[in-house]
């Protein structure tokens, strides 16, 4: 059983996951047994993009962008990556069931779906799939949701929640998502503020 099933390892995937383990090592006892699975085809747009227009970033191709934070992720640890398929999901309990292209399944607490705007096959629960009114081509897709949440613990983020397509406002959905799934394990809300440590 995992606390969270990431779909989707682009930029809001992985934003949601680095804010998710960001939780651990801070003496908050509820977030340091916690297991997190991002499944991802690695199609994320971010490999066709140069960006020069990330705030705070000095320009960099979005492979290395997506390598950087994979390997921000890597380091708090507690995040498993598959690069697998998924093709559907099902209610199970109070919990998501998981299944893969290659029939493996895999149960989930929350569900994040990340998966992009270029097309939304997952089977298994009535999605509301509509038309995306921010994409700049005709054809790209978006999940209906309310601030985020699809049905009860199951969350859409990025160009797929219909978010403007660039990385920051992408990203930006995602740890919106992660800091809601933390205060709901937490019971209070959290927010995950940094200091020097000189
Ligand atoms: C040519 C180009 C240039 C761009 N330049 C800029 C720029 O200069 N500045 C800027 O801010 N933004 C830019 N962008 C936009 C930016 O890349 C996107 O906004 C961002 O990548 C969208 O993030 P996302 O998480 O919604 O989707 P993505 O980053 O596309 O990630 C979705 C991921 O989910 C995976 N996936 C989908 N379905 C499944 C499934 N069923 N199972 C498992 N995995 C799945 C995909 O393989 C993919 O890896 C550019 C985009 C393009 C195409």
């Amino acid at each position: 059983m995992y606390d969270v099933i990431i779909v989707g390892g682009g930029a809001s995937g992985l934003a949601c996951a680095l804010t998710l383990v960001s939780s651990r090592g801070r003496g908050w006892s509820w977030a340091e047994d916690k297991k997190y699975l991002i499944f991802d085809k690695n199609e994320s747009d971010l490999h066709k993009a140069y960006l020069k227009n990330v705030p705070g970033l000095q320009p960099m191709r979005g492979t290395e962008l997506l390598q950087v934070i994979r390997k921000q992720i890597e380091e708090w640890g507690g995040v498993e990556f598959l690069q697998e398929k998924v093709v559907e999901i099902r209610r199970d309990g109070e919990a998501y069931r998981v299944i893969t292209e290659e029939g493996k399944e895999y149960v989930g607490r929350y569900v994040v779906l990340a998966g992009g705007f270029k097309e939304f096959s997952i089977k298994g629960i009535d999605f509301e799939v509509l038309e995306n009114p921010k994409s700049p081509k005709p054809g790209r897709v978006m999940i209906k949701h309310e601030n985020y949440e699809v049905m009860p613990n199951l969350f859409v983020v990025g160009t797929l929640a219909g978010i403007s397509s660039h990385f920051t406002s992408c990203a930006g959905s995602g740890v919106e998502v992660a800091v809601e799934i933390l205060s709901r394990m937490a019971g209070k809300r959290i927010v995950i503020h940094d200091v020097p440590e000189d």
